[in-house]
This record gives C-alpha cells, sequence and structure tokens, in this order.
C-alpha cells in the first residue's frame, strides 16, 4: 500500500527529543516551546506565536481572543475542514459562506465581494464582524481584494494557514495576514509536531490574550482565581523539539513538495477527465500541501469510486473537504438552511486527493501516476 501520507522525521527530530528526556522537560514549561514560538514568528514574519495542542484549538483560541459577542457573524468558505465553522459556532457566533473557486479552490474573492456588499453595503448587517481566510490545499486565498474589503467595512481578519507552511502571498508570507493566523502541525502537514497548532499576531493585547486564554486564564497575582474561563491548549516540549526539528528543514519541505507536485503535475497532465491543481497564479506558486484532483463531467464515475478502485490497488486516497452547508450536524442546528453553494458541492463529490507526504519517493510517484491513468482509461 502507497498510504496517502508519512512524514519525514530523520533531521534533529531524535537528538531535540532525547534532549527533552534526558534534561526532564517535557511539558509545556520546556524551552523548546518558546524556541518554537520565536522560530515560527520569525519565519512568518509576526511578532508574536502562541503554540498549542493542534491547529482546531488554535483557531478556538484565535475566536477566543477577539472576544465576539453571541451572534456575530463570520464569513468563511463553504469548502474547508469542520474546525473553521466549529470554531466559530462554538464561540456563539454564525458562518456565513462563500463558495468556491473553481480553479483554486478558494473561496471566491468575487462571490465574499458581493456577500460583504449585500449584507453590509445593502442591508446594514452590522452583525458581520470578520473574515475568516482559509488557504486551500496548495494556494493561497487572492489576498489584496480581501484585505480592502476588511479595511473598508472594519473587519477583522483570522487567516488559516494550516496547510501553507512556507508558501507566500505576493511574496508575503502566509500567516503573516489578518489580526490572528493559525497553523496546524498535523503530521499531514509541512511540518509536523504529531499534534500541534499555534496562533500567530502582531497584536500585544490579542497575543497576551492568547496566552492567558490557552493556559486556563490562571493570573500572576493570584493564581487559582480566575476572572474569565479558558482552556488548557498547551503544547508539550516535546511537540516543540520535533517542531524545531522540522522547521529546520522547512525550504527544503517545500522545495519537495513542490517538485513532487510538478511530477505529478507532469504525469497526469494530458489525462482525459482530469482537473489539476494549476501549477501557478500571478499571486502565488503552488506548494502542493496535497495533490488533489477532480473528476470532470464526462467521467462516469464518482470521487468515492474512484477512490475505492484506487484502494484496491494499494494506493492510498482521501477524499475532499465535504462543504459546510451540506454537514448533518450543523443542519440539525438549523444552520444553512438556504445555502447552495454549487462549487463546493461539486469539489466534495468529484474531487479527492493521491498520496502526497514528504517521505513519498518518486518511483511511488511514477506507480501512482500510473494507477490514476489506468483508472481513467477504464481499466482500474
Ligand atoms: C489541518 C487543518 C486544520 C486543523 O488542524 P488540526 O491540527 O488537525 O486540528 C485547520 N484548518 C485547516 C485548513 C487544516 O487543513
Amino acid at each position: 500500500m502507497i498510504p496517502i501520507n508519512e512524514p519525514l522525521l530523520d533531521g534533529n527530530e531524535k537528538k531535540y527529543l532525547n534532549e527533552c528526556i534526558d534534561t526532564g522537560w517535557i511539558s509545556s514549561e520546556g524551552p523548546f516551546v518558546q524556541r518554537f514560538e520565536a522560530e515560527m514568528a520569525k519565519t512568518v514574519q509576526r511578532k508574536h506565536a502562541v503554540a498549542v495542542c493542534n491547529g482546531t484549538a488554535a483557531l478556538e483560541l484565535a475566536l477566543a481572543a477577539l472576544a465576539l459577542e453571541p451572534g456575530d457573524q463570520i464569513v468563511m468558505p463553504a469548502f474547508t475542514i469542520i474546525s473553521c465553522a466549529a470554531a466559530i459556532v462554538r464561540c456563539g457566533c454564525v458562518p456565513l459562506l462563500v463558495d468556491s473557486d473553481p480553479v483554486t479552490w478558494n473561496m471566491d474573492i468575487e462571490k465574499l465581494k458581493e456577500k460583504i456588499e449585500t449584507e453590509i453595503g445593502l442591508k446594514n448587517n452590522r452583525k458581520i464582524k470578520a473574515i475568516m481566510v482559509v488557504h486551500i490545499y496548495g494556494l493561497p486565498v487572492d489576498m489584496d481584494l480581501v484585505l480592502e474589503l476588511a479595511e473598508r467595512y472594519g473587519l477583522k481578519i483570522i487567516e488559516d494557514a494550516a496547510e501553507m507552511h512556507g508558501q507566500s502571498y505576493r511574496s508575503r508570507p502566509c500567516g503573516s495576514f489578518g489580526d490572528l493566523s493559525i497553523f496546524s502541525f498535523y503530521p499531514n502537514k509541512h511540518i509536523t509536531t504529531g499534534e500541534g497548532g499555534m496562533v500567530l499576531t502582531d497584536d500585544d493585547h490579542l497575543a497576551e490574550r492568547c496566552r492567558s486564554l490557552r493556559n486556563l486564564c490562571f493570573q500572576a497575582k493570584q493564581r487559582f482565581v480566575h476572572e474569565e474561563l479558558g482552556y488548557n491548549f498547551r503544547m508539550t516540549n516535546l511537540q516543540a523539539a520535533l517542531g524545531v526539528a522540522q522547521l529546520e528543514r522547512l525550504e527544503e519541505f517545500v522545495a519537495r513538495k513542490r517538485s513532487m507536485g510538478k511530477r505529478y503535475s507532469g504525469l497526469l497532465q494530458h489525462v482525459a477527465g482530469l482537473e489539476l491543481m494549476p501549477a501557478k497564479t500571478d499571486y502565488a506558486e503552488n506548494i502542493y500541501w496535497v495533490y488533489g484532483m477532480v473528476l470532470n463531467e464526462e467521467v462516469p464515475f464518482d470521487a468515492a469510486e474512484a477512490m475505492r478502485r484506487l484502494g484496491q490497488k494499494g494506493i492510498g486516497t482521501r477524499p475532499f473537504f465535504w462543504p459546510m452547508h451540506e454537514q448533518p450536524v450543523f443542519r440539525k442546528m438549523g444552520l444553512f438552511k438556504e445555502d447552495s453553494h454549487p462549487v463546493a458541492e461539486r469539489l466534495a463529490r468529484r474531487g479527492f486527493y493521491i498520496p502526497s507526504g514528504m517521505a513519498l519517493t518518486n518511483e511511488q510517484i511514477e506507480e501512482v501516476a500510473e494507477a490514476v491513468k489506468n483508472l481513467m482509461r477504464g481499466e482500474g
């Protein structure tokens, strides 16, 4: 079986982990946590970084730090991981969904503009307080218009850069945009800590709130007296040790991902029926966090069937995200009753991705591409 993902841990990971064990520093109080935070902040050109236990927690922490009012609304893409909408719902706010761009699979910024201009400009909907930007699979969201809209209407920006380590938008690092940004370090991300996440910001006050909320809102004066309900979202020194070792290789990993993506594209570009990821746009070069593809309408089977057939040939696959407005959990809450986002709905049904992990070899890429070609010829 060629697995969908396998991380590379052959740098200083063991050495730093041994340091944790030899010194006894394994909790969040250990020195690798601050070091990892400082190095991530430097990498994405942010003033502050707050390490947490996973990317989902990072989103929750970022929203909690903004201290929004219950009922406030946040605009976000329909096509993303549930963590984004869950974080919004958990803080008592309401997600407003925007459909995807059919080429980049990111939030369609023309539709975002239309949504915001209609809701705020025409209907004077003052409940909209923020935009959650999520960069999907390899290319960043086209940020210029997002920044302009946020500025014009006084909206906060939360940037979910969980899939974008080492990526930039017009030569500015992803994770440096908006009031707060987040990363995940799950093993399928470019750099991993096993489980892990981070919130970054340039705002001193928001950074202080994130630090406090991450650690149960303990107080300096009277430790066990609390003014606000926090979370235990702390990252351990063991995780941060992995993070420091992984971050040392970020450039190498990004170069490898790009070369893997190009290799797949070279092998698959003329295969009828496949829509592949664009190599670049005018603002970024694809980083191929995962190598995704969409079956066009001429293909007589859907992504689920394609994945089943590839699985029989020993090729690991994953489906694309399932849109937020089609999530039973949110429908049961009465959310998104009027929503229809045809591009996101199509991506969910026709899209999937193939093995894309850092440890994937060129031989494996050839083998996977061959299996995809056979599948599309009807021989798979
Ligand atoms: C992976 C991911 C997350 C969640 O990160 P976890 O560490 O798995 O909780 C959030 N947003 C996006 C876009 C992701 O890809």
